[in-house]
């Protein structure tokens, strides 16, 4: 994958959505077919051999380019939502923002009879590591192995990939 071609390929929107946040925009990435077909197939080439049962995606961005990955390499989407949204019996795990909590839930059944399933967790951003930390820990709740995190752009200065490597391997597409 061309990283320039990618970087460029998104939108930075400085002050969003407030004062001194710079809001990368990945519309204008998935918008731009040759870009976003290169990124899913690069991702699916890294994935193929390594026997993966399950993409996990996190709302909302997640679930584009889990979706997009689920279906290039022929297996399962899972999608990781909001507190509230799922309408089956889920689990769920609450993290911690700049000012009080959030909350992110799963499906009890959401990788079916599979032992030990191989999972790859993905979104489009890691900045603290706080919404990505609770999905990996949703996914070994259920008994599953979160094989590897992957985000297409990573924030270097706040410490979140540090953080989840904890957990598991972390792959970053763009370290910015
Ligand atoms: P965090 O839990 O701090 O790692 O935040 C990650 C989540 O917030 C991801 O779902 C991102 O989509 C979103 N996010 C955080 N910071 C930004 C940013 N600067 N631009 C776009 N999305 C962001």
């Amino acid at each position: 994958m061309d990283s320039k071609k990618l970087i460029d390929s998104i939108r930075k929107i400085p002050d969003y959505p407030k004062p001194g946040i710079l809001f990368y925009d990945i519309t204008t990435m998935i918008g731009n077919k040759e870009v976003f077909c290169e990124l899913i197939q690069s991702l699916a080439e890294r994935y193929k051999n390594r026997e993966i049962d399950f993409i996990a995606g996190i709302e909302s961005r997640g679930f584009i380019f889990g979706s997009a990955l689920a279906y290039t390499l022929g297996v399962g989407f899972v999608p990781i939502r909001k507190k509230g949204k799922l309408p089956f019996t889920t689990v769920s795990e609450k993290y911690s923002l700049e000012y009080g909590f959030d909350e992110v839930e799963i499906h009890i059944d959401a990788f079916g009879d599979k032992k030990n399933a191989r999972v790859v967790l993905i979104d489009d951003l890691i900045a603290t590591g706080g919404t990505a930390q609770a999905g990996v820990k949703l996914i070994q709740t259920l008994g599953a192995q979160c094989v590897e995190a992957v985000f297409i752009l990573h924030l270097c200065e706040l410490g979140g990939k540090a953080k989840l490597q904890e957990l598991c391997d972390v792959h970053c597409v763009l370290d910015i």
